[in-house]
This record gives structure tokens, sequence and C-alpha cells, in this order.
């Protein structure tokens, strides 16, 4: 057994609220790491991917905060949007019992108007990406002069999109007393030097790391021309018919070609880049996630730190740069003991790669031979589930608990054909099994929810 939280002297709000999320045992980063960072030392942590990370760090903060003092508090910088939100999120459902705790977060594709009106309305901790950080610095919009911790998250990825420029010029504004943290899936050269520069003699602990898993099972399609990838993809989802599977491009332009590309071919798709307004992400990631689009399209950047589960299936649609993408990639599927299937696409000049790959799998990979074409005068296969949107959400007063009620009433739907619900401020989406979609559109138009008419419709 793995050491408990009540082992380290945490407050009891957070013990508290560690213990309704379910946690009770410490990851190894996490017991590694909190001892370390709850004596106040600069800590620089790497672990692999989904290994507990946010929560380490989330803990050290909140421990310190003083819920009376309206000042920021606490800095996170995450590289992209969507890591920023997924960590703000993790942060104020560890700070719920600290009292009103306020969690903003300041990043780029978003006007600048609202952050700076929220800002001047005061916050605690902010996570933000670091270049609209540092462009609130410029403006004056930010105080960061009570910042007592400074957290770089998935600073190797920060490294890698080029942002320490950004990162550099922000400390600059940050208190010398404070507590840096630095979290990375992988511990690059370049890492080590930019710590000597932000941190005072950090102490470097590290959880697991990325190891290769052997039992994924790993196929590799030769392409004659590149004119037959987009068909040798296609083939290969219609054969495997996967629930969830992400396929990997190289740049983002890729993405949004192929993403495009799939459904026109009618399959349920969705992607993810840096392009996408922040709605749009959510629900893309939404549909991903309850298993009402079974393919999402993806560079390694938006897919980095994603957490979910239940990956039946990886294409490296172009194969990675380098090996260690590669392992990154395919470790995607495969986790907690279930089976893991990965498909690699390869140009006949890239076949080194393969080869580089067997070595360090030690394990042939032999050429794979193409489904047969037969499989495209098949209709597409369907997810099991469909995405509802309704236009009422938390602003309106509607609850899960409001929405099943009306499903399932006189002329409504069994609970068991509805899935997750989630409940934003201003919509609501409901994962109803594809059978029950066409009554539950009905019921939903038919009745009122919270006194109040609402539309409903299936997204696509
Ligand atoms: P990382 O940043 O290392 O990639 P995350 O911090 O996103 O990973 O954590 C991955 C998942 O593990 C999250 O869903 C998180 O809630 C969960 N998790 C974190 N710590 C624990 C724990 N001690 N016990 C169980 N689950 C945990
Ligand atoms: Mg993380």
């Amino acid at each position: 057994m793995n050491p408990l939280f009540t082992q380290l002297s945490l407050r009891a709000e957070l013990l508290s609220a560690l213990k309704k999320a379910g946690f009770s045992q410490m990851t190894p980063i996490q017991a590694e790491s909190l001892p370390e960072l709850l004596t106040g030392k600069d800590v620089v942590a790497q672990a692999k991917t989904g290994s507990g990370k946010t929560l380490a760090f989330s803990l050290a903060m909140l421990q310190q905060l003083d819920a009376s003092n309206q000042q920021i508090q606490g800095l996170i910088l995450a590289p992209t949007r969507e890591l920023a939100n997924q960590v703000a999120e993790e942060v104020r459902k560890l700070a719920k019992e600290l009292g009103n705790i306020k969690v903003l977060t300041i990043c780029g594709g978003e006007p600048i108007g609202p952050q700076i009106s929220s800002l001047e309305h005061g916050a605690h901790i902010v996570v933000g990406t670091p270049g609209r950080v540092e462009e609130h610095l410029f403006k004056g919009t930010l105080d960061l002069t009570q910042v007592s911790h400074f957290i770089l998250d998935e600073a190797d990825q920060m490294l890698d999109m080029g942002f320490i420029d950004a990162i550099e010029s922000i400390a600059v504004y940050l208190p010398e007393a404070r507590q840096t943290m630095m979290f990375s899936a992988t511990y690059p050269k370049d890492i080590e030097q930019v710590s000597q520069r932000f941190m005072q003699t950090p102490t470097l602990v590290k959880g697991e790391t990325e190891t290769l898993n052997r039992q994924i099972k790993q196929q590799f399609f030769p392409l004659k021309n590149n004119k037959l990838r987009f068909n040798t993809l296609r083939l290969l989802l219609l054969q495997h018919k996967p629930e969830s599977c992400i396929v990997f491009c190289n740049t983002k332009v890729e993405t949004k070609k192929l993403f495009t590309e799939l459904q026109q071919t009618g399959l349920q798709v969705v992607v993810l880049h840096g392009d996408l307004a922040q709605v749009e992400r959510q629900r893309m990631l939404l549909r991903f996630a309850n298993k009402s689009a079974s393919v999402l399209v993806a560079t390694d950047v938006a897919a980095r730190g994603l957490d979910i589960e239940d990956i039946d299936m990886v294409v490296n649609y172009h194969m990675a740069l380098d090996p260690q993408t590669h392992v990154h990639r395919v470790g995607r599927t495969g986790r907690g003991g279930k089976k893991g299937f990965a498909c690699s696409l390869y140009g006949e000049n890239e076949t080194f790669k393969v080869k580089q790959l067997s070595e360090l799998y030690e394990r042939e990979f032999n050429p794979s031979p193409t489904p047969p074409l037969s499989l495209l005068d098949k209709p597409v296969y369907k997810p099991r589930m469909v995405t509802v949107m309704i236009d009422a959400g938390k602003k309106q007063k509607v609850r899960a608990g409001d929405i099943v009620g009306c499903l399932t009433g006189e002329n409504g739907i069994g609970s068991a054909h509805i899935g997750t619900i989630t409940v934003q401020d201003n919509q609501a989406y409901i994962a109803i099994y594809r059978d029950a979609v066409k009554p539950a559109i009905r019921k939903l138009h038919a009745d009122k929810v919270k006194g109040k008419r609402i539309k409903a419709k299936r997204l696509v």
C-alpha cells in the first residue's frame, strides 16, 4: 500500500476535500514530493502523465493559502488553455472547504477585457498561459507582488513551445521570497538550466517515468504513397470500430484537414487544436469523454495532460518525430491493465523509424497488411451514445437531478439510457444511448425543466 494523505500534516479542510474525492493513498510522485513541498522548499518534480502531479502542487499551495487575503498568492503557469482549465478545476475542488477561494484562469485566445475586470474583483489564485499572463503584467492589470507560490506545470512542454522568454519576464514581477515548483513529464537538459535561474537550490524528485508498455499491441502500415494515408486510416477505423480512438497528427494544419475529411465520411469525430474557442474545446472533449464521438484528432501538444481514460486505440497518422513521443502517444492506450492497441502509418522513407522502435520495444515490428477495401462500402459505425445539449444550466438553477427527473418522468425514457450529464453556466449536456435519443428530445421539449420551456438538440 502507498502512504496515506493522513500521514501528512495537512489542514483539516484539505484532508476532508481529499476524502470527498475518494483519494486516500498518495501516488508515488505525491509521496515523494509532498513532504519536501510542505516544508516550503523549491522542488523540481518529474513523473509521467497521469501520475497526479496537479494534486501535489495544489495541496502544497493551498496548505499556505490565506482565504482572508484577497491578493493573488498562487500563480500557476500551464502550456495550454485546456490544461490551465483542468488545473483550475482541480484547485477549486480541493479549495472548497477553505472558504470563498477565487481561482481565475487567464489564457490567450480569449478576449482580454473580461479578464481585466475579473482581476479587478480580486483573486487568490491565477492559472494562466505564459503569453497572456505576461500581457497583463505589461498592461499593469495583474499584481503579483503577494505571490508566495509559483508553479510551472508541464514545464517541458512550455519550453518546447518557446515560452521561456515569457516565463523569464514573468518571474521578474514575483517576490524573491517565494516557493517555486516545477512539474514535468520529462526532464530535458534545458529544464535544469531553467530551474537554476528561477529556483533556490531545488530538490529533484522523481515519480514513475513513462515506461514502455510492451503489452500494447502495435501494428505498422507501410504506405506506397501519401495518397493512401487517408483511406488506410478509414479502413482501420471501420475494421476495429474503436469506441475511443486518438489519431495523432504532427501539425495543427493537418489536424484541421483530417478532421474535416473524416467528418465527411460520417464518422463521429472531434478535434483539438489551439485555434478553437474555449466553448468549442470543452464541447469536443465532452463528446469524446462521454463516448458520443469515437475519434479524437489532435496534435501532441493539444493532447498533452488530457485526462481521458479508456482509450481503446491510438493511431499515428504520421509517425511521431522521435521515439519518445511515440512511446508517449501509444501509452495513452492500455492503461490500468487493459488491452491496448496502436496503429502507425509510415512512408517508405520512414522505415528506419519502425526499426528504431523495434529496437526500443525489443520486438520485431513487421509491416501489416491494409484491411480489405470492401470495408469502405459498408455504412460507418455509430457510437453508442449521442450528446444532447439543452439551453439551460446552472444560472437557470438546473441541476443534473432535474434533467434526470424530466427524462425519466411519464412517457420518458429509462434511467439506464442516460449517461454522463454535464451542467455548465447556461447549458447542459446529456449523454443518451442512441436508441433513446428521439424519445428523450421529445420528452425534454414536452416538459418544463425548472419551470421553463427548454430547447434540446443533438450535437453532431
Ligand atoms: P499529471 O498532471 O501527472 O499528468 P493529473 O494530476 O492530471 O496527472 O492526475 C491524473 C488523475 O489522477 C486525475 O484524474 C486525478 O484526479 C487522479 N489522482 C490524483 N491523485 C490521486 C490519488 N492520490 N488517488 C487517486 N487518484 C488520484
Ligand atoms: Mg499535469
